[in-house]
């Protein structure tokens, strides 16, 4: 019974490829950043009540509110806000998304005992200017690039929310042949790693069994391949502003002041003077300044936007407090105040019990899926604050790229992926779902 629940599972996916279409395009063409995202979370929320999901956890109730990093200061809320709603929010839902809680756990009971499985979908676009050059990028060609300027779904996320609409699709046709629960998480602000924490510090998947994170991936040329499975350990990471503050005065007169432009350059050159460790390789960068108000004005004001990174959580334990410490003595020593907010961060772990991993590329081979790896590559992706959070719980976790061609890379602006391999994912997915529930003939 298991193959044959499969096999139908596989033909009712093969008629969703124009809804699969069609949504993927639409997301791509309104395109939300991190915290951004009402329109299309008030679109997947719609499409999953009119699916019949009755326990949808939404907006508020899917974070715990102060573990979200890096939100937008209230006007850009706002700004985005209104906006969706001009470009076809659907207006019930809306509201439960306002103010940064662009978030959704659908969670589908079965009533029969079984296992708790995750699946981990991120939807936000990133800072992009998407290419709008007919000649050379399709979705310019075919009218679904970008209509928001400066975001852009330059990572596949909106493939992402794709694939776990349509997998909620098939998980509800064929609910009364299920077990178990399975939650269905559509992720915020996975750029610049933000939006996973507050999630997995609401407590929601602390029941779950098995998480999955998936994302889209290259498939390697010449290869036919459509998935890639990975025993991925994660760089730990943390972006930080630093807002300095001095005294301004007239130019010609510095001893009144505190000058915050000279506190900002000596942190420039203390941070990236901090002395290589032996724990671990490690990057910084401060790749961005705003400083200063005139020409003959003592500077009292600096934003600086920079960031940290280490492969190993040691390298990175090494370098934060070092930054901390230039950036809060480099300011005292030129009379000023600094403050640090934390954008963004994420742990270094290994975001997969390698098991399981290999346990679903076992199955995932003999049914037929093309699959490749485990590779060992290091990412750098928040969902291993939900890969944390289950194991932490006794849960297990596995990561797996869905292979698509991309004409250009991740995060440029002549990104595509193609919409004819998101089955391949959603497929997977509802195989992993009848495999864990004890129901799929192996
Ligand atoms: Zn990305
Ligand atoms: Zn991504």
């Amino acid at each position: 019974m298991g193959n044959e629940l499969f096999k139908e599972m596989c033909a009712y996916v093969d008629t969703k490829q124009d809804f699969i279409t069609k949504t993927r395009q639409d997301f791509h063409k309104y395109a939300e950043g991190g915290w951004h995202e009402v329109r299309t979370c008030s679109i997947i929320a719609d499409h999953l009540v009119k699916l019949g999901y009755t326990n949808l956890i939404m907006g508020k109730d899917a974070f715990k509110a102060d573990a979200r990093m890096g939100l937008p200061d209230q006007e850009e809320l706002d700004y985005v806000y209104n906006r969706a709603l001009e470009q076809g929010a659907v207006k019930e839902y809306a509201p439960l998304f306002k103010d940064g809680f662009t978030g959704i756990i659908a969670v589908l009971e079965t009533g029969k005992p079984g296992p708790v499985i995750g699946f981990r979908q991120d939807i936000d676009g990133l800072g992009v200017v998407e290419c709008q050059d007919p000649a050379e990028h399709r979705p310019a060609r075919e009218g679904f690039a970008s209509i928001n300027e400066g975001e852009m779904q330059a990572c596949g996320h909106d493939a992402h929310a794709t694939i776990g609409m349509t997998v909620a699709d098939v998980l509800m046709k064929y609910k009364d042949k299920l077990c178990g629960t399975v939650k269905l998480v559509f992720q915020p602000a996975e750029e610049g790693v933000r939006g996973a924490r507050g999630i997995a510090e609401s407590g929601h998947l602390d029941d779950v069994d098995f998480m999955f994170g998936v994302h889209m991936g290259t498939r390697p040329e010449g290869q036919d391949v459509d998935i890639a499975f990975h025993n991925a350990t994660n760089m730990a990471n943390c972006k930080m502003d630093v807002y300095l503050e001095g005294k301004a005065c007239h130019a010609a007169s510095p001893e009144n002041g505190n000058n915050a432009m000279l506190a900002m350059a000596a942190i420039v050159q203390g941070v990236y003077g901090i002395p290589r460790a032996s724990v671990g390789d490690a990057r910084i960068n401060v790749g961005q300044v705003f400083a200063g108000s005139g020409r003959n004005v003592v500077c009292d004001r600096v934003k600086m936007v920079m960031e940290l990174r280490g492969l190993n959580q040691p390298a990175l334990d090494y370098l934060e407090p070092y930054a901390r410490r230039i950036i809060e003595h480099a300011a005292a020593m030129h009379g000023c105040t600094s403050r640090i907010v934390l954008m963004g961060s994420t742990p270094s772990i290994l975001i997969d019990t390698p098991e399981l991993v290999d346990e679903i590329k076992a199955m995932a081979d003999k049914l037929g899926f093309k699959t490749m790896g485990p590779d060992h590559g290091d990412t750098s992706e928040d969902y291993s604050y939900m890969a944390k959070r289950v194991i932490e719980h006794g849960g297990k976790s596995c990561y797996f790229s869905c292979l698509t061609e991309t004409p250009a890379a991740f995060h440029a602006v002549k990104f595509d992926v193609q919409e004819k391999d998101l089955p391949n994912a959603i497929k997977l997915e509802c195989a992993i779902c009848l495999h864990l529930m004890g129901i799929l003939e192996e």
